[in-house]
């Protein structure tokens, strides 16, 4: 029996940097990337050759790596992998999550609680508030230990809300202190008699935060599913976040329910993920760990396919899904059908969006997906920014390799960068491709492009434009989104952004990774405080018509 790529005997995940090669800055073209990342040689593990990827992204074995990852000296922000977990195990509705942590880590929970709410809502569900518990670790718990803390917390947490399963997780403060999260969880197990599952997701664990998906879904495999399950051959598990349930018409022809997981999701319906006909995901990224532990575990296949976004992605998908369940007969016949549907549609959308630029700001493998679709409807996509790059996903299955999809059925773009929402970045390589409208997902970003004079889609929904009528979906918005020009145009004329002349005079955003030594340098150019900040007020301008005629009249 081959080897599994997913070790479920241990409760801590490996981060993506050791299992995937992950990187977090690179600049070039994306077929560059496509051939830098080798995706079919790490698939068969012909560059994985096992042990931790080096520091320039690559794996120690096997043969010479391409992929060299920039070294940035310093992070402006991100997001850590505590967060995800949060707004994973936190979004259950009948489990708890514990974070073992200070207060501070939870500081994102209110806006996690405001994206449940809406997630609940677009699926239907009664609405309810996030389940999270922090054990608001002080000092002398740091100094003194805090395991009982962890456990009257647990206790609590059980009395006050009779949970179906509780899960804990690490943070740098109790990673720091080595807590034994193994052994409470297994103590507490045994005396609440509910499944209590350790999560491993200290934010200095991994560079990126995708690896606290990693994290939740291996808790969830390795704790919650069902060890004894009974194949249900028309349940397909679709890994997801908190979109609008656009997968149930899609595969309803194909005589599919559909499981979401993890967002939203029931203890019940975690637990049936191991009978069901096969899983799949708007986003490898987000699902190609679970659907890995899933198909080697319990022989759930994963569709081997890239998404189910822009017509090359949503066609090769659904041939994908139906060979999985065994309904090729139909498939062919149900894909003409759709592409006659949408085509007369289409045809008007292309002709509105003719000579229009986009650009697209998202997570890796969904940002793929969404330069897909906006190329479909004829808009011309020249850069983008995805806050990190893999190289390969779990299986490493062939079809699954979306970039080197991408480039293959829409063709090159000349910049491709790898950045992790580093706004000092987002000023010049926007303005290299001097995009018409942004697609953007992590909207701390928006309020920048806005201020560039550049609207932006922030992309709430990510299963927006899934499918066909994702597609027409989408350019309905950009529609409305490409009307909002003038407002940005008049907004860049009244504010200023915080970076120096210096800075923004520079062609290459990556310089600082090529040139540290240039931040030793005294150089009273280089700061803002040389900057007058009195010659910009703010005021109305005569030209200042955000009705104007012409500007109506050109996306109407
Ligand atoms: S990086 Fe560490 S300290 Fe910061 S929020 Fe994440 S877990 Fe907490």
């Amino acid at each position: 029996m081959a080897r599994k790529k997913i070790n479920l005997k241990i409760s801590s995940v490996d981060t993506r940097e050791m299992r995937l090669g992950t990187i977090t800055s690179w600049d070039g073209s994306a077929s560059e990337l496509v051939d830098a990342s080798r995706y079919e040689a790490r698939g068969r593990g012909r560059v994985t050759g096992g042990g931790e990827a080096d520091r320039e992204g690559c794996h120690g074995g096997g043969k010479v790596c391409r992929l060299r990852e920039l070294k940035m000296p310093f992070n402006q922000q991100t997001m850590c992998s505590h967060a995800i977990v949060a707004c994973q195990l936190g979004n259950l509705t009948d489990c708890i999550l514990v974070e073992h942590a200070p207060i501070g880590c939870s500081a994102s929970n209110a806006r996690f609680n405001q994206g449940f709410k809406i997630g609940l809502a677009r699926r239907g569900k009664p609405i309810q508030s996030i389940q999270i518990f922090s054990t608001n670790l002080k000092e002398n718990d740091m100094v003194f230990g805090a395991s009982d803390r962890l456990r009257q917390t647990v206790r609590d947490a059980n009395e006050r809300f009779g949970p179906k399963a509780i899960f804990i997780s690490m943070s740098c403060s109790t990673a720091i202190i080595g807590e034994d999260l193994d052994s409470l969880a297994q103590e507490l197990e045994t005396e609440l008699k509910i499944p209590v599952v350790p999560v491993y997701c200290e934010g200095f664990r991994s560079k990126h935060w995708s690896t606290g998906f990693d994290a939740s879904q291996h808790g969830i495999v390795r704790q919650i599913v069902n060890k004894n399950p009974k194949k249900q051959n028309d349940l397909i598990n679709i890994v997801a976040l908190w979109g609008t349930d656009y997968f149930t018409p899609m595969l309803a022809p194909l005589g599919l329910r559909v499981n979401y997981m993890v967002d939203m999701a029931s203890f019940s319906e975690l637990r049936q993920a191991s009978e069901a006909a096969a899983t799949a995901t708007f986003c490898h990224t987000l699902g190609s760990y679970m659907a890995t532990a899933l198909e080697e575990y319990y022989g759930v296949p994963q569709i081997d396919a890239p998404q189910p976004f822009g017509i090359a992605g949503t066609d090769d998908w659904l041939r994908a899904v139906a060979k999985a369940v065994g309904k090729e007969d139909i498939i062919d016949d149900y894909i003409e059908s759709e592409h006659r549907r949408i085509s007369p549609r289409l045809e008007e959308l292309r002709k509105i969006l003719k000579g229009v630029k986009g650009f697209v700001s998202t997570g890796s493998s969904y940002a793929h997906a969404m330069i897909s679709v906006i190329r479909d409807l004829g808009i011309e996509v020249e850069g983008s920014i995805v806050f990190h790059h893999d190289p390969v996903y779990d299986a490493g299955h062939e079809n699954q390799d979306t970039l080197g999809h991408l480039v293959r059925n829409s063709g090159d773009l000349a910049h491709f960068t790898v950045s992790q929402t580093q706004q000092f970045q987002f000023h010049g390589l926007l303005k290299r491709v001097n995009p018409d409208f942004i697609i953007i997902r992590h909207n701390g970003l928006a309020p920048l492009a806005a201020k560039l004079g550049i609207p932006s889609f922030p992309m709430g929904d990510e299963h927006f434009p899934l499918g066909y009528d994702g597609i027409i979906r989408t350019g309905e918005a950009l529609i409305g989104i490409l009307a909002k020009k003038k407002f940005n145009a008049v907004l860049k004329r009244h504010v200023e952004i915080p970076y120096t002349d210096w800075w923004l005079s520079q062609e290459d955003q990556f310089i600082l990774a090529k040139h540290p030594e240039i931040l030793d340098e005294p150089d009273e150019t280089k700061t803002p405080l040389g900057a007058d900040r009195s010659a910009n007020p703010i005021q109305m301008d005569p030209d200042d018509n955000l009705s104007a005629p012409e500007e109506k009249l050109r996306y109407a």
